[in-house]
């Protein structure tokens, strides 16, 4: 593990008030004028991609998008192509019996990493509030059902479409996408019992954990949603501390009401419908949000961002065949942003995250060279705290406060691979990411249960 106690207690090197009057802001407006579109995307050109003026329909609780300024273009999604994302050869299904956490309760990533997600709700006592809360929710027969027979008729999908995100945005979504559901993100396999009935407690620790096919029915549409973690939590947080698993649990929570509510609600209306949620997946996440126009792939490997919140949210999904209209997946210069940005990579602990500056090859898509094991690994065994979140934090597009001078930054972060240097600059200027700010600090630690049922070999 990489040391740590550099970041702690950062100061932030100039106010934003200082910078503003330095005028450096000024000169970064400048800066934003003389920028042009992007340039490239690493390892292949942006003109193969195939830009639409649309994204799809908005919804009445949403009428405007709020991408926190970035500059966004939308793609068209094709056997080439999911998002910014390059398709080169065929998409071998995943598994979730193969995902991170679940790997960790096989004992496929050590024992301290099994035993530390096992322990992960019982070692810091707020997250085992909300991680039981999840388990109750996450047996199959409660995102899984069989609709009505009577089914309502839909003469307009672009309307239910608008509807279905309100119903989303109601539920307390941070943001919602439409997809096309990419039939490589099903999984092949499924696990049993369900990962998030582990941490809940629900199954015991020694419960033997099975692969079986998955043989529910491919759905043609999926509704994605986001829920944010909390910003100012991150802003005191650093990784090292009990906080940073509610963080996600928090969001993943919310996330799982939404889909579980939704999904029931579709059936109702006469049409399958399928939760998919931290405690009970059936798909891989990732290739579902880029579908849904609500990121692109990351730096940081499988992780999505999207423009205003980066990555400091967490997702759950429906799908479906209730008629909709899809949305377009979007275009906000992620790639070329991480080609020269690589913060997320300096301040992993477990050094899961690539430095190269090119994607490579995985599995028939270009992606970033990361290795999620050694982060499920980190975050599952991480007796200095629970989980960890440290990427999330320092990541540009992390908007951290709602200001127009943050938004002219990701405007420029959106702009190629000068503007995303000027961005990042900008970002470290502040002490952005690596800052921790105590009047934030509102919740209790627990230090001396962190290293509870963690056997140290
Ligand atoms: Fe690295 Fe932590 Fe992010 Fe995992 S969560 S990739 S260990 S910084
Ligand atoms: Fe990309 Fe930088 Fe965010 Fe990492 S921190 S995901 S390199 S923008």
């Amino acid at each position: 593990m990489s040391d740590h106690s550099e970041s702690k207690s950062l100061p932030r090197q100039v106010s934003r008030r200082g910078f503003l009057k330095t005028g450096v802001a000024a000169a970064a407006m400048g800066v934003m004028g003389a920028i042009a579109a992007p340039s490239k995307i690493a390892n292949a050109t942006v003109s193969t991609l195939n830009y639409t003026p649309e994204k799809g329909q908005w919804s009445k609780l949403r009428p405007t998008p709020n991408y926190g300024g970035a500059s966004v273009r939308f793609v068209e999604q094709n056997d080439q192509w999911l998002g910014t994302s390059k398709i080169v050869g065929p998409i071998k299904k995943g598994s979730e019996y193969e995902s991170g956490f679940t790997l960790a309760l096989q004992g496929k990533l050590g024992e301290k990493a099994r035993w530390g997600f096992i322990s992960f709700n019982k070692r810091y006592p707020l997250t085992d509030g909300i991680g039981f809360a999840i388990g109750t929710i996450s047996h199959d027969d409660i995102c899984i059902g069989v609709p009505n027979p009577e089914k309502l008729p839909i003469p307009d999908p672009e309307q239910m479409s608008q509807h279905m995100k309100d119903v989303a945005y109601y539920l307390r979504a941070d943001e919602v996408g439409i997809g096309k559901m990419p039939s490589y993100a099903y999984y092949r396999g499924k696990m049993v019992p369900p990962q998030g009935l582990f941490p809940a407690g629900i199954v015991p620790p020694d419960a033997p954990i099975s692969e079986i096919p998955n043989t529910e029915p491919d759905l043609p549409y999926v509704i994605a949603f986001a829920v944010e973690q909390h910003l100012e939590t991150y802003l005191a947080s650093n990784g090292y501390d009990g906080i940073s698993a509610c963080q996600s649990f928090r969001s993943y929570h919310a996330t799982a009401n939404i889909a579980v509510i939704m999904a029931r609600y579709i059936r109702s209306l006469g049409y399958n419908a399928r939760a998919h949620h931290f405690g009970n997946y059936d798909l891989a996440i990732p290739p579902v949000l880029i579908a849904c126009g609500m990121g692109e792939l990351s730096r940081t490997g499988d992780c999505v961002a999207h423009p205003k919140m980066g990555f400091r949210n967490k997702c759950a999904a429906v799908t479906t065949d209730l008629p909709l209209a899809p949305d377009k997946p979007i275009d906000f210069g992620l790639l070329d942003f991480c080609r020269v940005c690589k913060k997320c990579a300096e301040n992993c602990p477990s050094q899961a995250i690539s430095f190269e500056t090119d994607l490579v090859e995985q599995n028939g898509y270009l992606r970033w060279d990361s290795d999620m094991k050694k982060c499920a690994a980190f975050r599952a065994g991480n007796d200095e705290g629970v989980s960890c979140g440290r990427c999330i934090k320092v990541c540009p597009w992390n908007s951290k406060e709602d200001s127009w001078f943050h938004e002219a930054g990701l405007w420029i972060g959106s702009k190629g691979e000068a503007a995303s240097t000027l961005l990042r600059s900008i970002d470290d200027m502040f002490g952005y990411g690596t800052e921790e700010i105590p009047q934030y600090k509102w919740w209790l630690e627990w230090p001396e249960l962190y290293k509870i049922s963690i056997p140290s070999k």
